[in-house]
């Protein structure tokens, strides 16, 4: 039985979630998600009923209360060993999503989303997957679906699933948990986890070390899994990828799929985009040229359009393969086979990588410009202007700049790996290119690739037009991912049972 014939409730929890506030990532899916799920599921065939979705992150402090106001709706307390803490729920409406905002002493100590003390974050966000469940019971809006993402709200789906046995109010509830990227597993939550009384899995396929932290715990009891793609799915279930869970992943493979993340085609519009000097689609591509022109004469880059240029708008992290590009652009440089090409680098996080990027640019001034900060208007720029995107990242669990530079006709240079593969059509492969794979991650794997692009850019404009076109048309939309996790929810649904066990 559904708890509403109409409706399906579903409450998706995150740590951080546009606009409300926004770190990484997860924000945008957060903030992007929910609104693709009412809307999709009120024109869908697959579920019975439409959905009722409902949103809840911390009431960060950071969260501007003048531009986000919102009522409170409900005050009390969370058991802990220790003491009982005292929570004051809010609740607001972001363009018809209900939004709950949990607010509480935990979450009051620290002003942004993550902190570096990973014991106090820990503690925070185990304090927030509690209070969570407890203020639906409190509001009598029983979930049929409790949708986690990542290990800060991993200890709710675990909670869940120790309490649905004996607590009739969940029992109907089912939980999926979206990996958005593996490594950061929640590894300092094993205190807080026991001071809210979730102790440590015992008998589990879990490895040992592993029984005590969120997002492991989360994955265990999970009803199903979900990687932000389908080729991260794969390789979470690898050595390679698995940070040591690939066993147990494997174990689990029946629980696990891939959906690709969305991109918000409303705010990542070349037609529209307010930053760009000239608009243009793939039907007019050759308004293009003014936004390379444009972005030359303002990085202080010779102005010709016949130069290649290539770009990289990253978080500076090993994960993302900055040290393989400045390696394979200053082989490329010293090439003497290679045509001029220029490198503009947007990016800011690792100081050796910083220092990597800088020293290329000195290195070859009148190529290189490294632009060491976060700068949204010029990533719009740098995704209009320059002709193809590196993006040779390790490890790669969906991806959105390659997205965002298909989208504005800049082609993108990738490694094959998670959604990667899943969004690049490689020329290699199929006449339905989109850019260029390569396969080890390498700086010569890496420059081989950038050779292919630089053939096809030189010596065959037409064919490059193509691809660009190609690339602008591909369907990023979220209505696309929406459709895919209602799918799963439907499935959650059907295999709905009344007695579960937790391993
Ligand atoms: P991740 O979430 O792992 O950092 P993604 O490719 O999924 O990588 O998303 C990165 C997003 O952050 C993209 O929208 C990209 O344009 C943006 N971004 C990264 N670095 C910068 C920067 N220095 N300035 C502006 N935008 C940036």
């Amino acid at each position: 039985m559904m708890t509403n014939s109409s409706r399906i409730n579903v409450l998706f929890l995150a740590s951080e979630a546009d606009p409300l506030i926004k770190v990484g990532g997860l924000a945008d899916v957060a903030g992007s998600l929910p609104h693709a799920l009412m809307k999709v599921s009120s024109s869908s065939t697959q579920l019975p009923a439409e959905l009722d979705v409902r949103l809840v992150i911390p009431f960060h402090p950071a969260i501007r209360r003048d531009l986000y106001p919102s009522q409170q709706i409900a005050e009390y307390k969370v058991h802990s060993v220790d003491n009982e803490i005292f929570v004051k729920a809010y609740s607001l409406e972001l363009d018809g999503l209900p939004v709950y905002l949990i607010g509480g002493a935990p979450i009051e100590q620290e002003s942004g989303v993550y902190s570096s003390n990973l014991e106090s974050d820990g503690y925070k966000y185990v304090f927030f997957s509690q209070a969570v469940l407890n203020l639906v019971k409190r509001l009598d809006w029983k979930p049929d679906i409790v949708h986690a993402n990542d290990w800060h709200t991993s200890a709710a789906v675990y909670s869940l699933a120790l309490n649905r046995p004996t607590n009739p109010f969940f029992r109907q509830t089912s939980s999926l948990l979206t990996i958005h990227n593996l490594p950061y597993l929640g590894a300092m939550t094993s205190s807080a986890l026991e001071s809210f009384e979730l102790p440590p899995a015992e008998n589990t396929s879990l490895p040992s070390w592993a029984v005590h932290m969120a997002l492991p715990l989360g994955l265990l009891t999970a009803d199903a899994i979900v990687a932000v793609s389908p080729g991260y799915a794969k390789e979470i279930m690898t050595d390679e990828f698995g940070t040591g869970l690939q066993t147990f992943l494997r174990a689990h493979s029946n629980k696990i799929s891939g959906i690709l993340n969305g991109l918000d085609t409303g705010k990542w519009d070349p037609t529209t985009d307010i930053e760009l000097v000239t608009n243009f689609s793939y039907a007019n591509l050759q308004a293009r040229s003014a936004n390379k022109a444009f972005l030359q004469n303002e990085m202080g880059l010779e102005s010709n359009p016949n130069t290649p240029m290539l770009a990289m708008v990253t978080r500076m992290d090993p994960q993302k393969g900055v040290d393989l590009a400045v390696d394979s652009l200053r082989s490329t440089f010293q090439s003497t086979n290679t045509p001029p090409l220029q490198a503009i680098f947007l990016g800011t996080g690792n100081p050796v990588l910083e220092q990597a990027v800088r020293r290329l640019e000195l290195d070859y001034p009148y190529q290189v410009r490294a632009e060491i900060t976060y700068n949204e208007k010029l990533s719009r720029q740098i995704y209009a202007g320059a002709d193809m995107l590196l993006m040779p990242s390790r490890y790669e669990p969906c991806g959105l700049s390659q997205m965002i530079a298909m989208h504005y006709g800049c082609l993108p240079i990738a490694r094959a790996t998670g959604g990667l593969s899943d969004t690049i059509q490689d020329p290699t492969n199929t006449d339905q290119s989109t850019g260029f794979l390569f396969k080890r991650p390498t700086s010569e794997a890496l420059s081989d690739a950038i050779q292919r692009a630089l053939a096809i850019f030189v010596f065959n404009p037409q064919g490059w037009h193509a691809m660009q076109i190609r690339g602008m048309q591909q369907d990023f939309s979220w209505d696309r991912s929406a459709l895919e996790y209602i799918k799963q929810y439907k499935l959650l649904l059907d295999k709905r049972i009344a007695h579960r066990s937790i391993i």
